[in-house]
This record gives structure tokens, sequence and C-alpha cells, in this order.
């Protein structure tokens, strides 16, 4: 196993996102590229393989050093066959990326989706280290979920395990989701929830704050919201005591059947520190079955950023190893 490396893959719809990782999951080097979605699956894969080549040549790593590709995409995804059901941003349905890329690469390629990805990265190298039985939760545009039991992330049989952001916690209605619900985790949790009601505020004339970074923004981020917060406006503080509900409430349900020992969240809109966790504690501790649950589990959060992808990317590999 001398000499070895992983390489990790973030396949997103904006960016490739590359690293080359020790089998330790140590970042060597990066490269990141445009996503030519456009162009369709085959361009976007030979543009990964492309990468690949670019990325090992500039590090001096023959192909014989190398361990094998992990690869996480935005869907879900057939982890046996590294076939991509649907990935939305990609337009990609039923892909075989793993026997396309094994081919134009002759590399070991492994597939698994995004989200589940950055849990297992949280996991192995970030606020998760240590952590067998751990829930991920990424709060940005919308809210991305991963589930790590024993140190194997929970799939499913469909590649859709994990989709936190998706659970119902409004039956009787709420925001419109884009998964075609209404009042999932997403449409009150996401920065783009939150955004969605602070510009409600700010259009209502009910939060003189958020008016003002309206006018003088044109549109408004969530930090807008969370600045308004902490700055003692009331409407504003209404609406990330809302997300932080909601979360607290599906994240203590889920702890109430998995008992993990800790819940990493990440995304921007973690970025709002205890400001935003203090509230998530309290509405978590409140629904939990068994009140020791708080002081076993622990809500932290994460520490690895925008490199979560490739480092979980590069632990499929990893286990592909240990195994
Ligand atoms: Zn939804």
């Amino acid at each position: 196993m001398e000499n070895q490396v992983i390489v990790g893959v973030d396949v997103g719809g904006t960016a490739i996102k590359m690293a080359l990782l020790s089998t330790e999951g140590e970042i060597l080097t990066k490269l990141e590229e445009p996503t030519p979605v456009a162009e369709g699956e085959d361009k976007v894969i030979e543009k990964i393989a492309r990468m690949i080549t670019d990325i090992l040549k500039n590090a001096n790593v023959s192909n014989e050093q190398v361990a094998g590709v992990g690869l996480g995409v935005p869907g879900p995804v057939d982890t046996t066959t590294g076939v991509v059901l649907q990935a939305v941003n990609l337009h990609w349905t039923s892909t075989p990326l793993k026997e396309k890329l094994e081919r134009l690469t002759g590399l070991l390629v492994k597939v698994e989706n995004d989200a589940n990805c950055a849990a297992l990265g949280e996991m192995w190298r970030g606020a998760g280290l240590g952590a067998k039985n751990m829930i991920m939760v990424t709060l940005g545009t919308g809210v991305g979920g991963g589930v790590i039991l024993n140190g194997k992330v929970i799939s499913g049989i469909n590649g859709v395990g994990g989709e936190i952001g998706h659970i119902t916690l409004n039956p009787q209605g709420g925001p419109p989701c884009n998964c075609g619900k209404t009042g999932c985790l997403e449409t009150y949790a996401s920065a783009t929830a939150i955004i969605r009601e602070g510009t409600r505020l700010a259009e209502s004339g009910r939060s003189p704050l958020l008016a003002d970074a309206l006018s003088k923004h044109g549109q408004l981020r969530a930090k807008d919201v969370f600045d308004a917060a902490h700055a003692g406006d009331e409407a504003a503080i209404a609406v990330i005591d809302e997300a932080a509900f909601y979360l607290g409430l599906a994240l203590a349900n889920l702890v109430n059947v998995l008992d993990p020992a800790k819940i990493v969240i990440g995304g921007g809109v973690s970025a709002a520190g205890d400001f935003l966790f203090s509230r998530i504690r309290q509405s978590f501790v409140r629904f939990l079955t068994f009140s020791f649950l708080a002081d076993t589990c622990q809500i932290v959060p994460a520490t690895l950023g925008n490199d979560a992808g490739v480092i979980g990317a590069g632990k499929l590999i990893h286990e592909h190893i240990a195994s």
C-alpha cells in the first residue's frame, strides 16, 4: 500500500472539484474546473478523466500508484453498479458513471451521493472524527443530509437514504418545496427559506433593517437576516427561531430513532455559529424521547467546508482498500 494515493471528486452542477489524497485522507493537491453540463454526460465524464490525468501528472504520480477514484454526485446512486440514477443539476438519468470512467482511466471507480460523501468526509477527517454513528446536515441552497451508522453511510435500496431535507414537518401545508411536496425541512431551514422569509419581512415593512439591506443590495442574503436578528430585529429573530425550531424538531426525531454520537451541521447557514446552534439545541432537547440523549449526542459545526465532498469521496476508496 506504500506510496498509494486516492483521487476524490465532487461533481457539482457548476464545478468539478478534485483532490489528490493520501490514503489517510490528507489533501495533497486540488484542482477545480467548470462542469460542461450543456455538452452532455459523455463530455463531463471525459473532462473528469482528463482532469485525473492532469492532477496525477502535475504531482508526478503514475496510474499504478492510484488506489482508486471516488466520486460524489448530486443525486441518488446505485452504489453497487456506480450508476447515477438521477442528477437534476447535471441533466443525468441512469448514467453508468463507474463503467464509463473506469473504461477511460483504467482505474477503480466508486460512486456515492454527494451529501453522503460530505458526511463521510466529516467523519473521516472533520467534525465527526471518531464518531461511527453520525448525522450530517448541510444548510445551503437546499438542505442536504447523510446518515452514518456503524461507520457505514446509509444509502438505502434506492440510493436516497439520508434525505433529511425532505422530511415533512408541516403536514397541513407550508411553503412549496423543490421536490414537489410542501412543508419539508428544506422549506424552513435552507438559506433559500431564510432569504424568502427575510424578503417577505422587508417588503411588508415589518423589518426596517431588512428593508434597508434589500434596497441597498437588490436582494437579500441569509447573512443579512442573521445580521438583522443579531442587531435585535424581532421579526428577523422570529425567522431564525422558526428555522432552528424545525431543524431541532427534525434532528430530535432522527436521534430518537438512530441514537448517534454526533450531529454535524455544515453549509453556508451554519456559519451563523452559536446564535443559530443554541436555538437549534433548545428545540432539539424539547423533542427528545430520553433527555439523556441531549448529553450523549453532540451538535457541532462542520470543519471541512467545501473540502468535505472530495475527502468523503476519497473515503469510498479508503474503505475499499481496508476491506
Ligand atoms: Zn421537499
